[in-house]
């Protein structure tokens, strides 16, 4: 067994699309980045490559690769998943913390499940989400970022 973690966070601009795990929140602001910001999907690739020793998604996915600038960051995910198939390793389970203020993330979180669960080839019941505010103190809780957390879990195959 192999365990990963990954975090990322971005700041919250006005004139961006919301991508959250690949569903659409409706928003007066979205994440700014390179690529399209998804940073629940950015903090998994991390979580994925650092489970399986393959250093990091700037390594792989540069911010300053124009292939990736305003990338559907699905993209990382997918590539990713072909990297573990090479190395023989399978996901076990996903854990999730996505922190942001407002709006509410918890009924979006059935599509971005389905979305995991589509890309990483993994039965629902195996990724799990949930939801965090900053209670008005940090970045997340003033409303000027939005952040995610994730833990993974790896087997290596005989
Ligand atoms: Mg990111």
């Amino acid at each position: 067994m192999r365990v990963g973690l990954g975090y990322d966070i971005h700041r919250l601009v006005a004139g961006r699309k919301f991508l959250l795990g690949g569903v659409e929140i409706p928003f007066d602001k979205g994440p700014l980045g390179h690529s399209d910001g998804d940073c629940l999907y950015h903090a998994l690739t991390d979580a994925l490559l650092g489970a399986a020793a393959l250093g990091d998604i700037g390594r792989h996915f540069s911010d300053t690769d124009p292939r990736w600038k305003d990338a559907d960051s699905s993209i990382f995910l997918k590539e990713t998943v072909k990297m573990l198939k090479v190395k023989k390793l399978s996901i076990e389970n996903i854990d999730a913390n996505v922190l942001l203020e407002t709006p509410k993330l918890g009924p979006h979180f059935p599509k971005m499940i389905q979305n995991l669960s589509k890309i990483l080839g993994l039965e629902k019941d195996r990724i799990n989400l949930k939801a965090k505010r900053g209670e008005g103190m940090d970045a997340v809780g003033r409303g000027e970022a939005v952040a995610a957390q994730v833990v993974v879990l790896l087997s290596e195959k005989m």
